[in-house]
C-alpha cells in the first residue's frame, strides 16, 4: 500500500489554494481572470482527492462490512483520518492545521462517501459542524484549547436535538441554570452523531427559558465533566458505523468561560 502522507504534507499544499485565489467563496475580482468552472479541480484539489481516495480504498474499504456488522467504527479508521488530516481540515496553521477551505472539507468527505458514508459523516460532522463553530465563534482561549485536539485526537459532537425537538429545535428543553460564574446543565440530547467516540460537545441549553428561544447559549462541555452520561448507541438501518447515541447532562457544572459565542444570542441563528 502506498504510505499516506501525514497532515502537513497532504492538505498544506491546498493551502496554497487560498493563496491562487482558487476557493469558490472568493469573490472574483472585476478585473481579473473567471474563477474556474466548479467542476474543473486545479492540480492541488486533485491531489487531495487521490489522497483522499488511497485512505478510502486501502484502508476503509476492506473494513466496511465488518463495521457495518459490528456498528463499529474501526480503530484504524479513526487513526488514518486524523493522521491524513482530514479531522480539521480549515484549522488554520498556528492551531496545528494547513487552513484549507470549505471547498476541501467537501472534496474530502464526497471523496469517502463514494466508500463508506458511515466514515464520511463522521469526518463530515467534524469539519462542517463542529470545527467552524469554533473557528468562527470560539474565544482565543477556546481554540487553543479544541482546536489543536481536533486536528490530531479530539472527536467533537454538536448536540442539539432532543426526543421533543429535531425539526423545531428552538423547543429545546435542555436548561443552563445560572450560578455565580457558573451554568448548571440539565437535560437530555438525543442521535448525536460520533457521541460514542467524542471527547467535547457543543451543548445548546436554554439559560433563560422565559425569554423562549433568545435564551438558548453553546456551550463547550468536555466528556469527563462530571454528570456526563453518553447513553446507548442507536441500531440503525443505515450508516451504522457511525455512532449516534444520547448523551444525559445531570447537573454538569461549566463555567461560564465554556459558552461558544455570545451568552443569550444563540449560534443558531
Ligand atoms: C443518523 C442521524 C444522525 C443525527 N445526528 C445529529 C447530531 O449530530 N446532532 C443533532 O443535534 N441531531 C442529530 N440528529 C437529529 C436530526 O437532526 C433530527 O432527526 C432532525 O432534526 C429531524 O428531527 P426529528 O427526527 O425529531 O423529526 P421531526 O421534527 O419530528 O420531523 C418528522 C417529519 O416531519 C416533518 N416536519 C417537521 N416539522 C414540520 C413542519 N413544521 N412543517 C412540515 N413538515 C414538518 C419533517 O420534515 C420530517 O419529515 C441525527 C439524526 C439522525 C437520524
Amino acid at each position: 500500500m502506498q504510505s499516506l502522507s501525514r497532515p502537513s504534507s497532504i492538505l498544506a499544499r491546498s493551502a496554497k489554494i487560498f493563496q491562487s485565489g482558487r476557493q469558490i467563496s472568493a469573490k472574483p475580482r472585476a478585473d481579473g481572470p473567471a474563477p474556474p468552472p466548479i467542476n474543473q479541480l486545479s492540480e492541488e484539489e486533485n491531489s487531495i482527492v487521490d489522497t483522499v481516495r488511497r485512505f478510502a480504498q486501502n484502508v476503509i474499504k476492506p473494513l466496511v462490512r465488518e463495521m457495518d456488522d459490528k456498528s463499529q467504527m474501526h480503530q484504524s479508521v479513526i487513526t488514518g483520518a486524523f493522521e491524513n488530516g482530514l479531522m480539521g481540515v480549515e484549522i488554520a496553521e498556528k492551531y496545528g492545521g494547513t487552513g484549507s477551505s470549505f471547498f476541501d472539507a467537501v472534496l474530502v468527505i464526497e471523496e469517502l462517501a463514494k466508500i463508506d458514508p458511515s466514515v464520511s459523516v463522521f469526518v463530515d460532522v467534524q469539519n462542517t459542524l463542529v470545527a467552524p463553530l469554533i473557528i468562527q465563534l470560539g474565544t482565543e482561549e477556546q481554540k487553543q484549547k479544541y482546536l489543536p485536539k481536533i486536528v490530531s485526537e479530539s472527536i467533537g459532537s454538536f448536540a442539539l436535538s432532543e426526543v421533543s425537538s429535531g425539526s423545531d429545535a428552538f423547543a429545546l428543553k435542555t436548561t443552563a441554570k445560572k450560578d455565580g460564574d457558573d451554568f448548571i446543565i440539565n437535560g437530555s440530547k438525543m442521535w448525536i452523531t460520533n457521541a460514542g467516540h467524542a471527547q467535547f460537545f457543543l451543548v445548546f441549553a436554554n439559560a433563560e427559558p422565559a425569554k423562549g428561544y433568545k435564551g438558548i447559549t453553546c456551550f463547550l462541555v468536555d466528556r469527563s465533566q462530571e454528570g456526563v452520561q453518553v447513553g446507548k448507541k442507536e441500531d440503525k438501518l443505515g450508516i451504522r458505523a457511525s455512532s449516534t447515541c444520547s448523551i444525559h447532562f445531570d447537573n454538569v457544572r461549566v463555567h461560564k468561560s465554556a459558552i461558544l459565542g455570545e451568552y443569550g444570542k444563540d449560534v443558531l441563528s
